[in-house]
């Protein structure tokens, strides 16, 4: 009983990481990792899954796209193999995230849809709200503002409805996406009921979403509310929720631009500045060729155009420099992803490869004992038959080894084509050096017994002559049918079989035994 307390205590904080409620990435990488070692403890192969599909989401949102795409392979396979379908929902989420970061809208927007398609009665409130939420971001991102709109408002009824705190994100989402299109008016609105929302319950709004807020008011043209707006966001900020390394820096560049639009050029330069010495420490390149963007148009709206380009060519220099490291990024993801997936392919034939046997290429013993178990137990019409060639020793001792490994070759084809144009659900084994077995679902005993005596006779009316010079070719057969065996097992039948390939043997070879032939000849 421990043990199932244990594995609800961690499947409940998983739940917490899964929806989301923390701000911090890197804590919740940590936390999700001893998560997964518990759950390793415990045996427990849904938990360990689900906490590694934790980990590959706390790793993209820290930045490293490259290692969660390798880490999500494998917890997709698992969710693939083993039906779990909600986890296969929040995997398909996550790829859309990875494939919007490799810029590919069109599979981002895939994944998207399917991450909301496989939800149902058993998906968390959260799930749905925020599935949909993404795939509206993805919808926007694909360009198609009407039908992302459309995927946000039905989040936001759920949202509303549920009381979920995440609708403070999807609206800040929500009013960015517009703000993003060029829809001011559009994003003004939903930045309101954002702000009128937070009011309401009393939560003070995150530092994020002022940004977005502040972001909208100066797109507007209301410099004076965005240098409060992001006044307030700083302050927040410095109050300490944790939060990424760039949040800072942003926050001061958007403070930045409020000042400069309200022509307060000194304070400006002053949030320019710090936000700049931020990106230098922190080594951020991407805000920091913002920051020498905004220097430009500072410069120019103090009429300082000399300088404006000067700074001008710098921010040029750093936003080329910044797209090679983004392009180098994303190729080090594309190569992780790439890499898994031809390791994936390696295994898969690597699996297939030990199954097959060399010589001849049909499937080997190992392939039998996997697959002949589940076929008896599942099949009451099977049949199977062992397969020998007659007097084979004579073609290695008369002719040569090379060939009698020719017309080993030569036979197992006759055999599994044979078998295959009446029965193609089953399959032919080489199960020694001489010696095959036939595999035939849905065949009862006369109907096999027909369809081996007619490969035994083209194996013996082959034309050998190239071959074997004049010496001829023939096969004895034995035959077990699931049906004439009570309660069939693999051994049981195998060696029913092979009684009555000893009684062809003994009977003279070149002919086909099963139970109900027992005693005559098939052939002469
Ligand atoms: P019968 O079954 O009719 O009683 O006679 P046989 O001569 O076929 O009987 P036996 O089982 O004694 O001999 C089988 C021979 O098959 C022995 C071995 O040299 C040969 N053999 C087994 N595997 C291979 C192979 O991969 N290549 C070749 N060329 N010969 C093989
Ligand atoms: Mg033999
Ligand atoms: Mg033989």
């Amino acid at each position: 009983m421990v043990r199932s307390v244990d594995a609800e205590v961690l499947s409940a904080a998983l739940l917490t990481i899964e929806d989301e409620r923390s701000w911090d990435a890197q804590a919740e990488l940590t936390r999700a990792i001893s998560i997964e070692e518990a759950a390793r403890v415990l045996g427990d192969p849904l938990l360990i899954a689900r906490a590694r599909l934790c980990q590959a989401n706390m790793r993209m949102r820290s930045g490293d796209v490259a290692g969660a795409a390798e880490q999500i392979w494998q917890v997709h396979e698992w969710a693939v193999g083993n039906d779990a379908r909600l986890l296969l929902a929040r995997t398909h989420l996550i790829w859309a995230c990875i494939h919007q970061y490799l810029g590919d809208s069109e599979q981002a927007l895939e994944h998207a849809l399917l991450s909301v398609e496989l939800l149902d009665d058993e998906s968390t409130t959260h799930m749905h709200i925020w599935h949909r939420t993404k795939l509206a971001d993805a919808l926007w991102a694909a360009g198609s503002m009407d039908a992302a709109r459309l995927r946000y408002a039905q989040a936001e009824e759920l949202a509303v409805l549920s009381g979920s705190p995440a609708l403070l994100c999807l609206l800040n989402n929500h009013a960015y996406a517009e703000y993003d299109t060029g829809h001011q008016q559009r994003a003004e609105e939903v930045a309101k009921r954002l702000q009128r929302l937070a009011d309401e319950r009393g939560i003070p709004l995150e530092p994020a979403f002022l940004d977005t807020v502040g972001a909208i008011q100066i797109g507007n043209g209301r410099f004076a509310e965005a240098e409060a707006t992001m006044r307030l966001c700083i302050e927040r900020h410095a109050e300490g929720r944790h939060e990424d390394a760039d949040a800072l820096p942003e926050y001061l560049l958007t403070l930045a631009q409020a000042q400069r639009g309200l022509r307060a050029y000194s304070r400006a330069q002053e949030s320019l500045d710090e936000c700049r010495a931020l990106c230098t420490e922190r080594d951020l390149v991407d805000v920091l060729a913002r920051a020498h963007q905004e220097q430009a148009e500072l410069h120019a709206a103090r009429g300082e155009f000399a300088e404006a380009f000067a700074v001008h060519k710098t921010f040029f220099t750093a936003y080329q420099n910044l797209h090679s490291l983004q392009r180098e990024a994303r190729t080090r993801t594309r190569q992780a992803m790439f890499e898994t997936v031809e390791a994936r392919q390696e295994a898969e034939r690597f699996r297939e490869q030990a199954r097959r046997d060399p010589l001849t290429g049909l499937h080997n013993r190992r392939h039998v004992d996997e697959v002949l178990p589940v076929l008896i137990a599942s099949d009451p019409a099977l049949t199977i038959a062992l397969v020998d060639l007659d007097h084979f020793k004579q073609v290695n001792d008369r002719l040569s080894h090379s060939v009698g490994d020719q017309v080993l070759v030569k036979v197992a084809a006759l055999i599994a084509d044979g078998a295959a144009a009446v029965c193609p659900e089953g399959f032919t084994a080489r199960i020694g050096g001489e010696e095959f077995l036939v595999v035939l679902p849905g065949t009862l005993p006369a109907r096999a017994f027909a369809l081996l005596d007619g490969i035994r006779r083209t194996i013996r009316e082959h034309d050998w002559r190239d071959l074997t010079h004049g010496l001829p070719v023939t096969v004895s057969i034995g035959v077990a049918a699931a049906a004439d065996v009570p309660a069939p097992t693999q051994p049981t039948l195998l060696s029913t079989a092979d009684g009555h390939l000893y009684s062809a043997k003994h009977a003279g070879r070149d002919r086909v035994v099963s139970a109900a032939s027992r005693g005559y000849a098939s052939a002469a």
